[in-house]
């Protein structure tokens, strides 16, 4: 059996429970990881060398700029980028990544954008400025037939499937390639929102002309391992070329003058102001970490843990879950206990045993909405800003250290609210 506990910083740390000083379970993961030790050592060594990138001629610029430029590099292979095509962006997160995309979008009435019912708001509301539309799940999996209907609908006026690689609240990993190759079928591109898949399962892009090509890819390093707030949006050079960027400022320009501005070429069109330089090495390293660490391995433990936990969920028949599928997902299920509110149990848990679990809407209320069979007006009234009442649900998500003797602990505790509450 895998443990990868040991790469974790902190993983020792004890927080206090009312039963005393406890090893925290971090079972939080899909909001965001714990760092990895050898990022945190990496980070301490390169922050001696550490300085202004770019415009400095000083060696230690020079020395954080090529780092800074090989880290994109490092990104690129990590998902199969080719850097004659696409360029990778360095940004703040995968929000502002997929902002950035909708920045240049919806020049063209008519034209349509395609998200889908599982989007995380970062996902959703970018689009919602454009004609768009909503592609529904049919038996909680994304209806491929329904796209392929739409798409020969409303022919050529598709410019896009924005689409997560997987889900936040279910862990559901849709056919990002398929969807892709039917995408491009009908002329449009596809945007994959890979914060919660690049961190669990390998991602190639493709090449450009090979159908099943990734036209743009989001994601946040705070979900894999590497803190420091940096995110990374990939995609094709030519999309960010030649155009006003989306935010302007230091970097941006080439030239200024009374006949107006000359744009930089991207990446540096698009990284307005100061890079965050520790944030890009962080998440450079963490991918490598990652890779070394082999795929294989890593997600034949994660998918053991799902059925695990699954199991032990299944076998409570006060605990509703709400995906019990065991294919095409990774490591996040969400779950009610019948007749509690989700905050009494993760509060429970938290206060309990230390583990820290989610709870709420995951920043997904349509899917929440759809999964708990709400709809109408009354699902998300005022009250929900009241968060004891907000309807929702609690979610478990692993990362590649978590264990099996966590989960024991998490479902004794379980057992011990369910005996306390009912
Ligand atoms: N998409 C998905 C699927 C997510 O889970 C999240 C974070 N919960 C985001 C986008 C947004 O990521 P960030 O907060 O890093 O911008």
């Amino acid at each position: 059996m895998l443990n990868y506990t040991d790469l974790i910083y902190g993983h020792d740390k004890k927080v206090p429970t009312h039963q005393g000083n406890k090893c925290y379970i971090n079972f939080d993961n899909a909001a965001s990881t714990p760092p990895f030790k050898s990022v945190m050592n990496y980070l301490y060594r390169e922050a001696e060398w550490y300085s202004s990138v770019h415009r400095g001629t000083g060696y230690k610029s020079q020395y954080s700029t090529n780092k800074y430029e090989a880290a994109r590099e490092i990104m690129a292979c990590f998902v199969g980028a080719d850097l004659h095509h696409e360029v990778v962006i360095f940004t703040k997160n995968t929000t502002d990544a997929i902002n950035k995309v909708s920045h240049y979008l919806g020049n063209l009435p008519g034209e349509i954008v395609i998200y889908t019912r599982i989007e995380h708001h970062s996902n959703e509301l970018p689009w919602l400025k454009f004609p768009n539309i909503c592609l529904e799940l049919r038996n909680g999996v994304l209806d491929l037939e329904l796209l392929e209907y739409l798409f020969a609908t409303h022919r050529g006026k598709i410019k896009l499937l924005a689409v997560s690689g997987a889900s936040n609240v279910t862990g559901y990993t849709p056919p990002i390639y398929s969807l892709a190759e039917l995408a491009h079928r009908y002329g449009a591109k596809i945007l994959i929102d890979g914060a919660q898949l690049v961190p669990h399962r390998p991602v190639n892009m493709y090449q450009p002309e090979d159908p099943r090509h990734l036209d743009f890819l989001a994601f946040s390093g705070h979900k894999m391992y590497a803190p420091f707030g940096v995110g990374v949006l990939i995609g094709p050079r030519s999309f960010f070329k030649n155009r006003s960027p989306s935010q302007v400022g230091g970097g941006t320009v080439k030239g200024i003058g009374p006949a107006g501005v000359i744009w930089a070429e991207p990446p540096d069109s698009e990284e307005a102001g100061s890079p965050n330089v520790l944030g890009a090495l962080a998440i450079a390293k963490a991918s490598e970490i990652l890779t070394g660490l082999s795929w294989p391995k890593l997600i034949e433990h994660e998918d053991a843990l799902l059925n695990y936990t699954l199991e032990k969920l299944s076998a409570i028949p006060e605990v509703i879950i709400y995906d019990r599928s065991r294919q095409n997902r990774i490591g996040v299920i969400c779950f009610n206990i019948t007749g509690n509110s989700h905050y009494s149990v993760a509060k429970y848990l938290a206060d309990s045993r230390g583990i820290g679990v989610r709870n709420g809407c995951f920043c997904a209320r349509s899917y929440v909405r759809s999964l708990l069979n709400i709809s109408g007006p009354k699902a998300f009234n005022k009250s929900e800003f009241i968060k004891q009442e907000t309807p929702g649900m609690v979610r478990v998500s692993f990362g590649c250290y978590n264990q099996f003797s966590e989960v024991d602990i998490f479902i004794t505790a379980l057992q011990d609210f369910i005996v306390n509450n009912l």
